[in-house]
């Protein structure tokens, strides 16, 4: 198949979605991104890599991190993690406060942000005071790349308008669902939520994902097959919120997105796939990067279904 032409020709299709959508405002140093940025990476089995548009223009990560703290908890906590945090969809917004109220503080799913804070105060149970950096080293080591660092700007505009997800860890608190204090444990998720990668960087980051665990280039076993199959089916239950459905509806793939624009994605045994465009729906997906995947899907073929 040539993967590249047909990411020339999906680049050329996504250019009158430009107009639509709306960058993410809830922090001021997102809001200053500029609305056409577009990139999209495949990276295969044999180290072969295709890519267009800026890919290697750095972008903030935001909820993609999710799926590496919890890649990180997986094998330590093992069937732990499921008294803490469930994994079904939840079918509300990704900082909803209700749900969590009914359900006694107990997230649905370790993808939205209650469940992402619950997975990083895990974390910092078991690396006390060492979380980030761990974080950090992790994904490095994922991806085989040591220039990965986070957005020190983000990561303040987070913690300083981040009433929301501050509300979030106070809720689960109450209901005992948090061991650590809560302003270490959201200085930890705001960072984490603030690293900065690139297209090509997070395509090739989350590729042992598409090999049941194993990174198929370095041979690094990082989750075994049970632990990577759960990832992948909450990525596709659970990786896109309350739009988590539209996105297995239109692109057919186990994928997460985060509110700076990116989404990666996992076409199992063969590739990943990052794509970025910082415009979003109204769920907080990349409205061109749904597209970009759904194009993709279409036109190889490569949907699980
Ligand atoms: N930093 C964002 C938040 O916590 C992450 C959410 C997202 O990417 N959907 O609100």
């Amino acid at each position: 198949m040539n993967y590249q032409k047909i990411l020339e020709e999906i680049k050329k299709e996504i250019k009158p979605l430009f107009k639509d959508g709306k960058v993410a405002d809830y922090i001021p140093a997102l809001k200053r991104v500029k609305p056409t940025h577009f990139a999209m990476s495949l990276q295969l089995f044999n180290g072969a890599t295709y890519s267009v548009g800026e890919e290697n223009c750095k972008f903030s990560i935001q909820s993609i991190s999710k799926v590496f703290t919890y890649a990180m908890a997986l094998p330590i906590y093992k069937k732990e993690i499921y008294k803490r945090i469930n994994h079904e969809p939840s079918g509300n917004p990704f900082n909803s406060l209700v749900q969590l109220e009914y359900e006694n503080g107990i997230p649905r799913n370790p993808f939205i942000n209650a469940g992402a804070i619950v997975i990083t105060d895990m974390l910092e149970s078991v690396y006390k005071g060492k979380t980030f950096s761990k974080i950090l080293e992790y994904i490095k080591e994922v991806s085989d790349n040591n220039e990965i660092d986070y957005d020190k700007e983000v990561a303040l505009s987070e913690s300083q308008f981040g009433f929301r997800n501050i509300a979030l860890v106070n809720m689960m608190k109450s209901f005992t669902n948090i061991s650590n204090d809560t302003t270490k444990v959201m200085d930890i998720y705001f960072k984490q939520c603030s690293i900065s990668m690139s297209t090509k960087e997070l395509s090739r980051a989350v590729l042992y994902l598409a090999n049941h665990g194993v990174d198929p280039i370095t041979k690094k076993r990082f989750l075994n097959e049970s632990q990577a199959k759960r990832l992948n089916s909450l990525m596709l239950t659970c990786g896109h919120y309350d739009a988590s459905g539209d996105f297995a509806f239109r692109v057919g793939l186990p994928g997460k997105s985060g509110v700076g624009g990116g989404i990666v994605a996992i076409v199992p045994n063969l590739m990943s796939i990052c794509v970025w465009s910082p415009k979003l729906n109204d769920k907080g997906n990349s409205l061109v990067g749904t597209k970009a995947l759904e194009l993709f899907t279409t036109k190889t073929r490569l949907s699980i279904f």
